[in-house]
């Protein structure tokens, strides 16, 4: 049924990219969630098959670590007057979560309604959870870097303008830091994404900005040389834009090949994302990572189990 549904949306995506300035960009930005979704459907099943051994395992071990002795683990834990943090173990999953747009479209899963939203990020503050920044969970990854066990990363990808005008507000009132991949041909080009002066904004208050290609292709369609020029240019847009070093890539409807990982390490950056619906872990590989999809229509009971159970039922 899904794939009677699927071609014309396809068809209508490739018609609208051809045409920058359609008028119907609502339908195109609707499109890139959608496929995403789609795509991380049936990723899922496959890495839910022979991944949840391990996770498993993994997540039996629960070795603490202080925040002032980074590196060494042992099961101290710290105290203040009012909160206990717990630090996690080496080489465990972190919930990385991956949204889209914070605003209702009807029918549209990956698009989060904005009470949502607020609803899950009051969660997040009221069970006292850290927002990681990427740069926190690569240390966290490669040099054992301390971070609480109850972790998240807030990652929003192709980098819509409710993101500024929606999450954003939610994201300050609650202290927390969160990371947007943008589409940099996007920037002051398509309505219904960020400018560059909210890009800029954004990066000066917490909000890591990172890569997501040029142009949003499959890059797993395209040549090497294609490819090098998606994930190149936009890392150089951006860089120059922000004046900062872009480390971090999401994959376009999380489609790669063994060209993209070459390249991705050859153009420096660090960790890279994929849309396959389970924590991000070392063991994914670094520039393979996954990520927890919560749907626009979940009710919070989703967002709890997804964030506190490794081992969730990722089909839906
Ligand atoms: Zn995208």
């Amino acid at each position: 049924m899904q794939k009677k549904i699927i071609f014309p949306v396809l068809l209508s995506f490739l018609l609208l990219c051809s045409c920058s300035n359609s008028p119907t960009v609502q339908n195109t930005d609707s499109t890139v969630v959608k496929k995403e979704k789609q795509n991380n459907t049936n990723i899922d099943k496959e890495k839910s098959e022979n991944s949840n051994t391990e996770i498993e395992e993994n997540s039996t071990k629960n070795t603490d670590k202080p925040a002032n002795n980074p590196g060494i683990n042992d099961n101290a834990t710290v105290n203040n007057p009012t909160v206990t943090t717990t630090y996690k173990a080496a080489n465990q999953g972190v919930p990385v979560i991956m949204y889209h747009s914070i605003a209702y479209e009807e029918g549209n899963p990956a698009r989060l309604p904005v009470e949502n939203f607020k609803a899950q990020m009051q969660y997040l503050k009221d069970n006292n959870y850290t927002t990681l920044t990427l740069d926190e969970l690569y240390k966290y990854y490669t040099e054992d870097y301390p971070i609480p066990e109850k972790s998240v990363v807030l990652t929003f990808d192709d980098g819509y303008d409710d993101n500024y005008t929606s999450a954003y507000p939610i994201l300050k009132q609650f202290g927390f830091k969160a990371t947007i991949f943008l589409i940099s041909d996007f920037i002051d080009k398509m309505p219904g994404y960020l400018n560059s002066t909210q890009v800029k904004e954004l990066n000066a208050n917490g909000m890591s900005i990172e890569c997501h290609t040029v142009d949003h292709p499959h890059l797993d369609q395209l040549t090497v040389d294609q490819q090098k020029l998606e994930l190149e240019n936009s890392k150089q847009a951006i860089e120059k834009l922000l004046n900062k070093q872009v480390k971090y890539i999401a994959y376009p409807y999380g489609g790669y090949n063994q060209d993209t990982l070459s390249l991705v390490s050859q153009l420096g950056y660090s960790l890279a994302f994929t849309t396959d619906g389970r924590w991000s872990e070392k063991s994914d590989g670094l520039v393979t990572l996954d990520r927890v999809y919560i749907s626009g229509f979940a009710p919070l009971e989703k967002f709890i189990t997804r964030i506190t159970d490794p081992n969730y039922d990722n089909t839906d």
